[in-house]
């Protein structure tokens, strides 16, 4: 049954991945039938900021021998790693992640389209290492335009109209996985997290970025795209407006952190479930139980054991 299927998964899956790339080359056994002949094969974690897709990207990319392509539009650029909420090393657990702090933030705002490109580029070079290819974050303009089969920057699959009948069609063989946390359990997660961002220096981070900024002949637009971090707008009456310095504008940087958070999160999932609607067979693992009470337990049960069984089953397709 399905019970033993899901328990069988977790202890026996191998911990090098037996699906290798090879399989699929110019006479391989492994032509399929519905169009997916000849694509690469791609894990995508979706889900709203906070939910734990990073560390689900981490133990599948451990367990099936992956590497991670960062999805997340601020994320890409070098800076603001505590604001922007960029994975410690030491959490990465030795996995190789690629589009994760690369860019130079004064080299401009990355279009969807160049995004496409160089999640191509990252893809190709990981599967041609015969490893699985792992995208994970928050940014679903971004990951819509890496995967869709033919992408048209004017049309975008979020507003309704022309840009959605498309963008079904993908260019890679996908398993999407949708990590889901309920929505008010998630608004006081984030909100506990933005105390913990500040307790770990996003405050002192943000102070130099402001002092550097100050400093740039560039003024504001010295960073376009990491300039839109959360924190930034947030942050910048505290540091250079009337009431600088005092208790009360720090709090309402705070509150307004929180607040613009909060909102990230719910238009995430509106996306989200915009591409389930366009026909993106995406598979949604509950989280909220793990996330409320940051329980493992719940978190193997819930995510990690129910995501690899679906990996599992995506690569032997
Ligand atoms: P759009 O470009 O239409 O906003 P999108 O899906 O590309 O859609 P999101 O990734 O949802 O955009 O990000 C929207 C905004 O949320 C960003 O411009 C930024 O202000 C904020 N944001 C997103 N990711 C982060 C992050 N990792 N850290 C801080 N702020 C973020």
């Amino acid at each position: 049954g399905r019970g033993f299927f899901v328990g069988a998964a977790a202890s026996l899956l191998p911990q090098q991945s037996l699906w290798r790339r090879s399989s699929c080359r110019p006479g391989g056994c492994c032509v399929r039938g519905n169009g997916d002949a000849g694509k690469e094969s791609v894990v995508v974690v979706m889900g709203a900021t906070g939910t734990g897709k990073s560390k689900l990207a981490v133990e599948l990319a451990t367990k099936f021998a992956g590497e991670v392509v960062n999805s997340d539009k601020i994320q890409v650029y070098r800076g603001l790693d505590v604001a922007t909420n960029k994975m410690p090393m030491e959490e990465r657990r030795g996995v190789a992640h690629h589009l994760l702090g690369e860019l130079d933030p004064a080299a401009g705002e990355l279009p969807p389209a160049a995004f496409r490109e160089m999640a191509a580029r990252a893809i190709d070079g990981i599967a041609g290492r015969g490893r699985l290819p792992v995208m994970a974050g928050g940014s679903n303009s971004l990951i819509h335009a890496a995967v869709v089969g033919s992408f048209d920057p004017r049309r975008s699959p979020f507003e309704d109209g022309e840009g959605r009948k498309a963008a079904a069609a993908l260019r890679y063989r996908c398993c999407f996985l949708w990590v889901d946390v309920d929505a008010a359990e998630l608004g006081e997660q984030l909100d506990r997290r933005v105390e913990e961002m500040a307790a770990a220096g996003m405050v002192e981070e943000l102070r130099r970025y402001f002092e550097e900024e100050a400093a740039s002949t560039a003024g504001d637009r010295r960073h376009p795209g990491l300039g839109k971090a959360i924190g930034v707008a947030e942050f910048r009456e505290y540091f250079q407006g009337e009431g600088r310095g005092t208790p009360a504008a720090f709090e309402a940087a705070m509150a307004a952190v929180k607040a613009n958070t909060r909102r990230l999160a719910e238009g995430q999932v509106k996306k989200i479930q915009r591409l389930g609607e366009m026909g993106w067979p995406l598979r949604r693992l509950d989280a909220t139980a793990a996330v409320v009470g940051s329980a493992t337990e719940a978190w193997e049960r819930d995510v990690a054991v129910p995501a690899a069984a679906a990996v599992d089953q995506f690569l032997k397709e």
